[in-house]
């Protein structure tokens, strides 16, 4: 089957908290843009109840309330969406391609933002009971449907015990498998306190899942007591795992850098090792992954392909010219000796006009033309022929010696 081609600006693969991001800043700065999405726009923060700790939601907000205002927000600025799986990625040349099961996408820069999966405890029979045959990792989506059930949950970090005392609204009984000794939890202390005092939890320390049992739907849990290897089968409607996440990243192995872990690296900018190639979010290897982080990521992201698209145009018609001459001034705005020099450049603007390219670059918004063609120090001028860079004046930048640099090609 042939695929169907389509041009963008920017393709984000991704709708979770940093995709729309992204996807808000990309739209709004006038960037045809495409949001991949193989799930739930939104992606995993849709999972949980409330979410307490966004900035702006004092009295909390649901993960799916606040996921809605990220998806109409980046609606509002035009960003397309499709709710698509991306296969594969060829992101080598200046044209990135992202392909679907019918579609190649074509675009100047992408913004990985694929966030993460929960992590499975690796127990046996775990395949034959995932999602709607008892094992969940969503406490949003299953816990109307544990009304009044006994169930577990396996972790103790944050996910686990905020998400436990939410679905104690509805369950009556959660049992919270631990695998460390009596009193030890990985989660925030506030949440740790209150899961203690809630008569419906009852934590079963220094435990880890061995199996699990039930006829096509699950109905034991087959807990082990890591100090003296004793077998605890618990009867439960459902598990819930909560015990973190791995990263989404299988697709870019081998051609984007990862660490150990798989998470993919990138600098304070969010660019990976490929120019043009952005990352934002959980996917990332970073310190705090939460909805906030997400976000400031997907905005640096947006941000900072915008600039990679405007700086390629520049290089490209500027620069590079087709191969013709031409005078780059690479100056600073915030400079009053840069700006100085302006007149200068515009009446040879003038002089040269139809003859040969004189064109302006501001560092002041973005350096990254001028540093592609090597030149750190401003204001200078730079004489550009057949893809070369030929010349440049640093110093007693005046008409008569950018004439003589002209001159001398
Ligand atoms: C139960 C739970 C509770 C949480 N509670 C909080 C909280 O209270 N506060 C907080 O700040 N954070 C919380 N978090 C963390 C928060 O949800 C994440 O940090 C945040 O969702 C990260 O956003 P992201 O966009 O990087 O990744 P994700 O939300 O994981 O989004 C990535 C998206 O990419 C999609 N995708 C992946 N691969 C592909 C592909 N090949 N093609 C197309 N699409 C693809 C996925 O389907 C997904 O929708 C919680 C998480 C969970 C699971």
């Amino acid at each position: 089957m042939e695929k169907k081609t389509e041009y963008y600006d920017v393709v984000i693969i991704g709708g979770g908290s940093a995709g729309l991001t992204a996807g808000i800043y990309c739209g709004r700065a006038r960037l045809k843009t495409l949001i991949l999405e193989k799930a739930l726009i939104g992606g995993l923060a849709t999972y949980t109840n409330e979410i307490e700790n966004y900035p702006g939601f004092p009295e909390g907000e649901t993960g799916l309330g606040l996921m809605d205002l990220f998806h109409k927000q980046a609606k509002k600025f035009g960003v397309d969406f499709k709710l698509t799986d991306v296969k594969a990625v060829s992101f080598e040349g200046d044209e990135k391609v992202v392909e679907t099961f019918r579609n190649k996408f074509i675009a100047k820069a992408v913004i990985v933002a694929s966030g993460g999966k929960p992590r499975l405890t690796g127990a046996a029979n775990e395949a034959n009971y995932l999602y709607d045959k008892g094992i969940s990792f969503c406490a949003t989506c299953d816990a109307a449907a544990n009304t009044d059930k006994t169930i577990m949950v396996i972790g103790s970090g944050d996910a686990a015990i905020e998400e436990g005392m939410f679905l104690t609204k509805f369950a009556k009984k959660v049992f919270v498998s631990v695998m460390h000794d009596e009193g030890k939890m990985d989660c925030n202390e506030i949440a740790k306190a209150q899961a203690m005092l809630n008569p419906k939890m009852e934590f079963i320390w220094n435990t880890v899942v061995e199996r699990f049992e039930g006829d096509g739907h699950l109905d034991t849990v087959v807990l082990k007591n890591v100090r003296t290897g004793e077998l605890l089968p618990q009867k439960v409607e459902t598990c819930f795992l909560f015990i973190g996440y791995l990263p989404n990243t299988e697709l870019f192995k081998g051609v984007l850098e990862m660490t150990r872990n798989g998470y993919l690296i990138t600098n304070e900018r969010m660019e990976t090792n490929l120019p043009g190639v952005y990352a934002a979010g959980d996917v990332r290897d970073k310190f705090l992954k939460q909805v906030a982080t997400a976000v400031g990521d997907g905005a640096i992201a947006g941000y900072a392909a915008e600039k990679y698209i405007a700086e390629e145009e520049c290089y490209q018609k500027q620069i590079l010219n087709d191969g013709n001459p031409s005078i780059v001034y690479f100056y600073n705005a915030a400079d009053a000796a840069s700006r100085d020099l302006l007149p200068v450049i515009e009446s040879l603007e003038a002089e040269y006009d139809g003859k040969i390219s004189v064109a302006r670059v501001d560092v002041y918004k973005s350096d990254g033309v001028a540093k592609r063609v090597g030149i750190s120090a401003f204001p200078c001028v730079a004489f550009i022929n057949r893809n070369q860079l030929v010349k440049t004046l640093e110093t007693n930048i005046t008409p008569e010696a950018i004439r003589t640099i002209i001159q001398s090609r």
